[in-house]
């Protein structure tokens, strides 16, 4: 006898913890209705659940399913709710969820079953997140209760992320050697950082259409710094607060090289970047314009208190600003 899908969102419920997911109406489980803590806040979740079973046909084989056709339950868009199909397994030592993509499966009633192989199960239970992709080009991802919110975040802003990246997030905040309260809230935490990053990189592409602001280098070498920085309190990851800058400016910017006055958005160079030691780093002062170039779109361009406070914040590394 399968376990009834409440017990199954109970169950994951209490695994996540309070800290990832509030649960708001158990329903009956196709959907029960949860909060999703994100970094933007308790983010509202229809969840459609189902145990995961083996495959009798091919033992290396597992399976989750919606219910029967004949009861006319298809996965539908609730407003202000974010949808997502999930199977759930503790069947490797460590509780397991598995994430299909949902929007194939919107609105159908026909019986289906997301399919998938048991090394999907024994590397999320094991290291905390794994992906597996089908030959018809879906992404399944399985991962530990806790690490929902990232999986919602990256659902919920379109974001691609590569399973190495998270992987690696979670590794080095413990996860795989010991699953405490604890490290479980600081892999929760790591994860949806790798999320949120990706999603910042992303808008200040786009934004900046992939040019650096301080030279318009462009063939993909750019990359996405925050203006007040992301180690500071309160810093956020928007794209007012963000530049599009090749490596080698935003080394320097970095480095507090780099002065950009705030409301004018003129260049200022560090006197040592006046001297160039060799015709290289001449021709490359020369290329640095005086003015930042910023996007079009007025509520895309950074925010002068951004450069304020990043100021404020260093304190002293900006001294030398004339
Ligand atoms: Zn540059």
């Amino acid at each position: 006898m399968a376990t009834p899908r409440v017990k199954l969102v109970e169950r994951l419920v209490a695994e996540a913890g309070p800290k990832a997911i509030e649960l708001e109406d158990l329903g009956d489980g196709w959907p029960s209705r949860v909060r999703v803590r994100v970094t933007t806040g308790w983010q509202p979740v229809d969840l459609y659940i189902s145990g995961v079973g083996s495959h009798n046909r091919k033992q290396y084989e597992y399976r989750f399913q919606n219910p029967p056709e004949k009861s006319k339950r298809p996965i539908i868009t609730s407003p202000g709710a974010l949808p997502v199909l999930l199977g759930y397994s503790e069947e490797w030592g460590r509780p397991v969820c598995v994430a299909a993509d949902v929007q194939r499966r919107l609105g159908s009633d026909h019986r289906f079953s997301v399919l998938f192989v048991v090394a999907l199960l024994k590397a999320a239970a094991q290291r905390g997140w794994s992906e597996y992709h089908t030959t018809s080009d879906e992404v399944i991802v399985g991962f530990q209760p806790s690490l929902l919110p990232a999986f919602v975040e990256m659902m919920s802003g379109g974001i691609a992320v590569r399973e190495r990246q998270i992987v690696d997030a979670i590794t080095n905040a413990g996860l795989s050697q010991d699953d405490g309260e604890q490290t479980r809230e600081r892999a929760r935490a790591a994860a949806s950082r790798v999320v949120v990053d990706a999603r910042f990189r992303r808008d200040v592409m786009k934004a900046y259409a992939g040019e650096c602001a301080l030279c318009g280098l462009d063939w993909d070498m750019i990359e996405a710094a925050h203006i007040y920085p992301v180690t500071a309190p309160k810093s956020v990851d928007r794209v007012w607060n963000g530049l599009a800058l090749c490596g080698n400016h935003h080394s320097l910017f970095d480095r507090h090289k780099i002065y950009v006055e705030p409301g004018s958005l003129a260049v200022q160079l560090h006197p040592d970047l006046l001297n160039p030691p060799n015709e290289a780093c001449q021709v490359f002062v020369e290329r640095t314009l005086e003015q930042l170039v910023v996007p079009a779109k007025d509520a895309l361009q950074p925010k002068d208190q951004m450069f304020t406070q990043r100021y404020e914040w260093f304190g002293g590394a900006y001294a030398w600003v004339a």
